[in-house]
């Protein structure tokens, strides 16, 4: 008789210690898969703590962020929709983003769906105009947040200014210019830039 060679001893030994260890495999998509906690999963919007600042978009390497300012004239919006069939789950938005919260990998493992917008995640942010030109300055929130890091520093910038002594109700709306006249006194009111130039130039 052949005796059994010292290998098919050692697949015997394994076979017996696999009937009581856990199995390496898992019954995903049978049952749901819990993935380590480092996983980069899908990444999520997180609506209040996002302030729509685009930076997110801006260092994306995959140009899965797509950055959409809509000039509705009764609600101007900021959209910031990331698309996930182009995402590389690098983290470099997550990473990148100023407030540290406003966009995070989370942890979800599974994300198949017969349906393409549930692969997009979105958020909107309300956006301010330059009330000379209608020019974008930024969404609210990220002036907000501004006023809020700077404390007493904002009053140093005219449209932080503005936009605190207003939420503060400690002046009414901004002043209505006309396009064809330019005077001094429309300083006080939101401006980009150019048109704050235009202003201060003005007599
Ligand atoms: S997620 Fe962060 S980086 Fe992207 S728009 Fe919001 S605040 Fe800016
Ligand atoms: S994880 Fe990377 S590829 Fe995906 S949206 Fe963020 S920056 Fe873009």
């Amino acid at each position: 008789m052949k005796l059994p060679c010292l290998f098919q001893f050692r697949i015997l030994k394994l076979a017996i210690m696999s009937l009581f260890s856990r199995p390496f495999t898992t019954k995903f998509p049978y049952a749901p898969y819990e993935p380590i906690k480092q996983y980069r999963g899908r990444p999520r919007y997180h609506k209040d703590d996002c302030i729509g600042c685009g930076a997110c978009a801006e260092v994306c390497p995959a140009d899965a962020i797509t950055l959409i300012d809509e000039m509705n004239k009764e609600r101007p919006v900021r959209r910031l929709v990331q698309h996930m069939d182009t995402c590389i789950q690098c983290g470099q938005c997550e990473r990148y983003c100023p407030t540290e919260k406003g966009i995070k990998l989370s942890n979800e493992y599974d994300y198949v769906s017969f349906s393409s917008a549930d692969f997009e995640e979105k958020v909107e942010k309300d956006l301010l105009l330059c009330e000379c030109c209608g020019e974008v300055i930024a969404p609210v929130d990220q002036l907000r947040w501004l006023i809020r890091r700077l404390g007493p520093l904002a009053f140093t910038n005219p449209t932080l200014m503005l936009v605190s002594t207003r939420e503060l109700a400690l002046v009414s709306e901004g002043i209505k210019i006309t396009a064809d006249k330019t005077v001094r006194s429309q300083r006080v009111s939101i401006q980009c830039p150019k048109c704050r130039r235009k202003t201060a130039l003005a007599v």
